[in-house]
């Protein structure tokens, strides 16, 4: 692919971006936010985990979920935001077929969880994104458009979501790039999962983002008019949709246009953002305080009680592994970033405390990693049971003792992964065993470089051949050559020529 350089009129030169997300996400609860009803509702019929409170009948009366609750207060300890002493339920007033009770119970100036942030890592170096607020309300129902079977357009209403805790989770305008915007949800969606309070998936659509986006030109204060896009089912196309916006409005502030505050779609197919709703009309949602429901007093006990149960976020244990096992901060990035591999990366060192943390690293973001994605599944079928983190610590430990060589390690491994075997009974099956022993592993050398006068040559005129011989060498060995030592036989017989490499 040919590199283009941004035209020198790109958007950035000369406006910077003002962005700030909302996130909703639906909270991992058994039941729904204000009834008994059951959030197992994926798959099922439709209309068929419903009651008359999340029906909106009238007369019928909500109870909080406490779960929910809790979800939001380990959220806000997580973002170190604070929770009020007392906080309060909200009736948000609109009219939609999806809303039944014509409005949304949530919470409007005393959110359970305020002033808050989040750190993240760009490729311009860390940044830390200021987190308003998360609040709890409820979801709505789901409709669905489509034709009968005359024709005629019909519109049906499945209240199986109605009802759900969903928190939202709105940041300052503090970010500036696409790129932070991306690396945010990221982060916030690792945060939740992290501490378990929702799967956060987004194409299942249990974490929803919008993006206000707005311009300003470059050194003046004032926020433009922002436009709110939604429909981004992919981080990828949160951060392509953003980017989108920015240079969409860019172009039009140039041509001297003036912005409206829209609601915009993002089409994932034709790369564009496209009006849905002009939002001039700033809806008025007529906030009152919810009368069927008490203030909700959540007391310090309760604060301390759910902080004490919250699991080592990722950002404490990024630094655990860079500052205290010395690993690199791409390493510790890789494997904190997907709790399978920090799983084996822990349950490996467990079961080998002599391994060198370095080598379970290369390991877990290595082979093992590749097997977990390649495999599809959380934990590959070898991988899977009780004794799988010994096994994988043995391995690595024949490795580190120079019994096993990494090339015959890896195929080891692959029966392993694949099958399930005990290490012990592969290696010894195969037979494997490193030669480390010069004259063993020097006979091996001799007879490769007779047979390749070729690339003796090349290496003598200075091109790179001894990667090739090493391989030659390990390929007549059934990969039991010990790599650096066959390396330095090379070497020594054939004399290190300037630039030829390893
Ligand atoms: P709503 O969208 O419901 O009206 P808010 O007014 O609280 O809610 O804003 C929602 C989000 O928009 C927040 O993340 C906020 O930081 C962000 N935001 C507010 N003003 C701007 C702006 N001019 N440009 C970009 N983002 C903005
Ligand atoms: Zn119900
Ligand atoms: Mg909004």
């Amino acid at each position: 692919m040919k590199a283009t350089a941004p035209p020198a009129t790109s958007a950035p030169a000369r406006y910077e971006a003002v962005i700030g997300i909302e996130v909703h996400c639906q909270l991992r609860t058994a039941s729904k936010m204000f009834c008994s009803c059951s959030t197992a509702y994926d798959g099922a019929p439709p209309n068929s985990h419903c009651c008359p409170v999340c029906l909106g009948l009238p007369g019928a009366l909500p109870t909080i979920n406490r779960a929910a609750v809790e979800g939001v207060i380990a959220t806000g300890i997580a973002i170190g935001a604070t929770t009020p002493p007392a906080t309060r339920w909200d009736r948000k007033n609109y009219f939609y077929p999806d809303l039944p009770k014509g409005y949304q119970i949530s919470q409007y100036d005393l959110p359970l969880a305020a002033h808050g942030r989040l750190r993240i890592e760009t490729s311009d170096g860390p940044f830390e994104v200021g987190i308003q607020r998360a609040h709890l309300e409820e979801d709505t129902a789901k409709l669905i458009h489509g034709t009968d079977p005359d024709g005629r357009r019909i519109s049906l209403v499945d209240f199986n979501r109605s009802g759900a805790p969903l928190m939202e989770i709105v940041t300052e305008p503090s970010i500036r790039t696409a790129e932070q915007a991306r690396r945010y949800a990221e982060e916030l969606q690792l945060l939740l999962r992290t501490i378990g309070v929702s799967d956060a998936d987004m194409e299942r659509g249990q974490m929803r983002v919008e993006a206000n986006v707005s311009l300003r030109p470059r050194g003046t204060e004032p926020f433009g008019t922002r436009v709110e896009v939604k429909n981004m089912n992919s981080f990828r196309s949160v951060e392509r949709a953003i980017a989108f916006e920015i240079e969409r409005q860019a172009v039009a502030l140039d041509a001297g246009e003036v912005l409206t505050q829209d609601t915009r779609g993002w089409d994932d197919n034709r790369g564009v953002t496209y009006v849905m709703r002009s939002k001039e009309d700033s809806h008025d949602y007529r906030y009152f305080p919810e009368p069927d429901l008490p203030p909700l007093r959540v007391a310090p006990a309760w604060i301390d009680a759910v902080r004490a149960a919250l699991p080592e976020l990722p950002a404490a244990r990024r630094t655990r592994y860079i500052d205290g096992l010395g690993l690199s901060a791409y390493d510790a990035g890789v494997i904190v970033a997907q709790p399978d591999l920090a799983l084996a990366f822990e349950a490996i060192r467990a079961a080998g405390p002599g391994l060198a943390a370095k080598e379970v690293a290369n390991f877990v973001t290595g082979d093992y990693g590749r097997a977990v994605n390649e495999s599809g599944q959380r934990t590959p079928a070898g991988l899977a049971g009780k004794s799988s983190a010994t096994e994988l610590a043995a391995l690595l430990g024949r490795v580190d003792a120079g019994e096993l060589s990494r090339t015959n390690a890896r195929e080891v491994f692959a029966i392993h992964a694949a099958g399930g075997q005990a290490v012990a009974a592969i290696v010894a099956e195969k037979g494997f065993r490193q030669i480390s022993d010069d004259t063993a592993l020097g006979a091996a050398v001799d007879a490769v470089i007779a047979a390749n006068p070729a690339a003796i040559a090349d290496h003598h005129a200075g091109k790179p051949a001894l990667g090739f011989l090493v391989g030659q060498v390990m390929k007549a060995t059934r990969g039991q050559a010990n790599a650096e030592l066959a390396g330095k036989l090379l070497r020594e017989r054939l004399g290190s020529t300037p630039g030829a490499g390893r």
